[in-house]
């Protein structure tokens, strides 16, 4: 890559088979989304209008009533759970995190209360919203969520990823209608997802997206939805959301984003992902203890992952140290590790720039050549892996 200002600052230069990490630096942004700030950014705008402008886009490509920019979408969770509690109060408004009259529970269920780097409740919690869990983490019926619900109830909360528990939940279409039924909003986190109708065409009232996942753009959170709930949650700018606030060039370039998705060659890029799989499919294929299988995405996103299966007795390395040597090499490769005790993990084609996938497959052979050539099997405990993560983290900036 020409322009590459990462060996300037030191910094290594990755390859992302990880997927969208925000400890990565989130997605490639598109050049439509890059020009639309570049453009804005020496001028001035009236801010509320040029977020009237991202309203009338969010809801074209949305189908909601309305919409704004916020700074991801983790803050418009917090957003969204304030603006049921607050409606358009403005001193209720200036108060949160405080809240009365306690009118403040927020419905999830157990198998959705995850961490997408960040706990989902404290999401809740810093808009004065107080999680109240509902089901078992591995189970949830209807009466679990139709006896939650007391005048106390401000909203109800579903997050939509992979993350989350995958079987025995409630529908989206069924939480939707117990919710509705008693007249609690709706909140539906889907940030990671492709389909931008869906989850208000099930029912939400209000549904969250994250501008630098799929969609390539600058970092920043799509909130949508019913138009006095969106309201209710922009207002929400003058209160906690200033912490959380984004300026011209993101609201600009997100809108640029989706118009670019709107238009964006969808076939071609899973053709070119496939491809990607493929060759490294083929690079694996009998290699002994290497087992690389193409799977769907968790949540119906069309794209598929490779799934890279190891048993350490035949490749002499486990899944988590091939990760790490993979990660500590030149070019540091990124693999998606986050279930990598079952000693497995993936590599996701939809970060990458032209050529790297080849880099990638040779990455992958120098690793595993190098271990079978090893007498000895590569099983590094994984309890040390995750402490030296941490400790990492503990010394920064050191
Ligand atoms: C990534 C993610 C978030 C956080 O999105 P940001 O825009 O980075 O705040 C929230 N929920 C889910 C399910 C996610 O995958």
């Amino acid at each position: 890559m020409t322009d590459d200002v990462r060996p300037s600052l030191g910094l290594r230069q990755v390859i992302n088979v990880s997927g969208t990490m925000t400890s990565l630096g989130a997605s490639i942004v598109v050049p439509e989304a890059i020009a639309a700030m570049s453009a804005i950014l020496p001028q001035f705008v009236e801010i509320n209008d040029l977020q009237r402008k991202a309203s009338t886009v969010i809801a074209r490509l949305t189908g909601a009533e309305a919409g704004f920019v916020t700074a991801s979408c983790s803050s418009g969770i917090s957003l969204a759970v304030a603006a049921t509690i607050t409606g358009n109060n403005l001193l209720a408004i200036e108060k949160l995190p405080d809240v009365t009259p306690e009118r403040n529970e927020v419905l999830v269920q157990m198998g959705h209360v995850v961490s997408y780097g960040a706990p989902v409740e404290q999401a809740i919690r810093l808009a004065g919203g107080k999680a109240v869990l509902i089901g078992q983490a591995t189970s949830t019926h209807r009466f679990h969520m139709e006896y939650a619900i007391t005048e106390k109830t401000a909203a109800a909360v579903y997050v939509v990823s992979h993350h989350v528990v995958d079987y025995a939940m409630l529908s989206l279409k069924e939480f939707c209608e117990i919710a509705h039924a008693k007249g609690v909003p709706v909140i539906v986190d889907a940030a990671s997802e492709y389909d931008l109708r869906i989850f208000l065409e099930q029912g939400a009232d209000i549904v969250l997206y994250s501008g630098h996942k799929f969609l390539g753009g600058p970092t920043s959170g799509i909130v949508a939805g019913k138009k006095e709930l969106v309201r209710n949650a922009f207002l929400q700018n003058m209160g906690i959301g200033r912490g959380m606030k984004v300026g011209k060039e993101s609201v600009y370039g997100v809108m640029a984003a989706l118009e670019a998705w709107e238009k964006r060659d969808h076939a071609g890029i899973r053709a070119r992902e496939t491809g990607y799989l493929k060759l490294w499919q083929e690079t694996l294929d009998g290699r002994p203890g290497v087992k690389a299988v193409i799977e769907p995405d968790p949540t119906n996103n069309p794209l598929d992952r490779m799934r890279v299966i190891l048993s350490p007795q035949e490749a002499h390395i486990t899944a988590w140290d091939l990760a790490d040597a993979l990660a500590r090499g030149n070019p540091p490769v990124i693999v998606r590790d986050h279930e990598v005790e079952h000693n497995h993990f993936y590599l996701d084609p939809c970060n990458l720039h032209p050529g790297q996938e080849t880099v990638v497959a040779s990455r992958l052979v120098e690793e595993l050549d190098k271990a079978r050539a090893s007498n000895e099997i590569i099983a590094t405990p994984l309890e040390e892996r995750s402490k030296r993560r941490f400790a990492g983290l503990l010394r920064w900036p050191d």
